[in-house]
């Protein structure tokens, strides 16, 4: 998943889609380059850490000749314990290449951190989700604009007051809608949430669109045309390379 502010570039872990992202060339403010070291333009937040979230960050060719400063953090764990899942998942028993002590652009840190260093062009929170192992949704707020991406996260309704707070007036929501209503009474503690759910939400809410996301692995395109036709205006489904312009 893929924010793209005027100036920074923003993504929402790396799963396979990553491979496929085109991570600008540093921007100008000006007629200057904005300052790599001080201030990148390029973040990936990731929500946890899951197997599906990783997958796709040492897939992306641009890593690989890109001469820019990008930034990873997340806010389960401080900068130290994401270099060391990072570490752990892309080197040695489980990945032939050690990308972080092979690509150089790659940086990571504390969130806090993160929130200081891109005060000046999007304020950012975050919020706890229910998931096994853990997991946190984020917001963004730029530009008069909000987004806010919550996966992974089995919705329970006592989240209901903390998200539509968090989701207040928000003009995208990312949403967790892995399974239906139906597949849900199998797959409780799985950590994913259903599309009606989402679709509840969202009339309850006063959120402007939600995009159900994190589709499960044996849904057809032709499944979620499907139950697009039967969402209200406003609902969503993610695709691959789909862009939407939030104005
Ligand atoms: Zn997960
Ligand atoms: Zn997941």
């Amino acid at each position: 998943m893929e924010l793209q502010l005027d100036h920074a570039q923003l993504f929402f872990d790396t799963g396979t889609g990553f491979r496929q992202a085109s991570i600008s060339p540093l921007p100008a403010i000006g007629n200057r380059l904005i300052d790599a070291e001080n201030q990148p333009h390029a973040f990936v937040f990731y929500s946890h850490f899951h197997h599906d979230h990783i997958q796709g960050l040492a897939f992306n060719p641009d890593l690989f000749r890109h001469s820019g400063r990008i930034v990873l953090t997340s806010a389960l764990s401080s900068g130290t314990e994401l270099y060391q899942q990072l570490k752990r998942y892309y080197s040695g028993s489980y990945f032939s290449l050690d990308i972080l002590a092979n690509l150089p652009d790659l940086h990571i840190r504390d969130i806090s951190a993160i929130s200081d260093m891109a005060a000046r062009r999007f304020r950012l929170s975050w919020i706890k989700l229910r998931h096994p192992g853990g997991s946190y949704g984020y917001r963004i707020d730029a530009g008069g604009k909000r987004f806010c991406y919550l996966c992974d996260n089995e919705y329970h309704a006592l989240q209901y007051p903390e998200l539509a707070d968090f989701t207040a007036n928000a003009d995208m929501v990312v949403w967790d809608g892995m399974f239906t209503d139906d597949e849900m009474k199998t797959k409780t503690g799985w950590g994913h949430s259903s599309i009606q759910q989402g679709i509840a939400f969202f009339q309850q809410t006063n959120i402007k669109q939600l995009m159900i996301s994190h589709h499960a692995p044996y849904r057809h395109d032709s499944d979620l045309a499907d139950f697009e036709k039967n969402c209200p205006d406003g609902v969503i489904f993610a695709k691959d390379r789909l862009t939407i312009i939030i104005e």
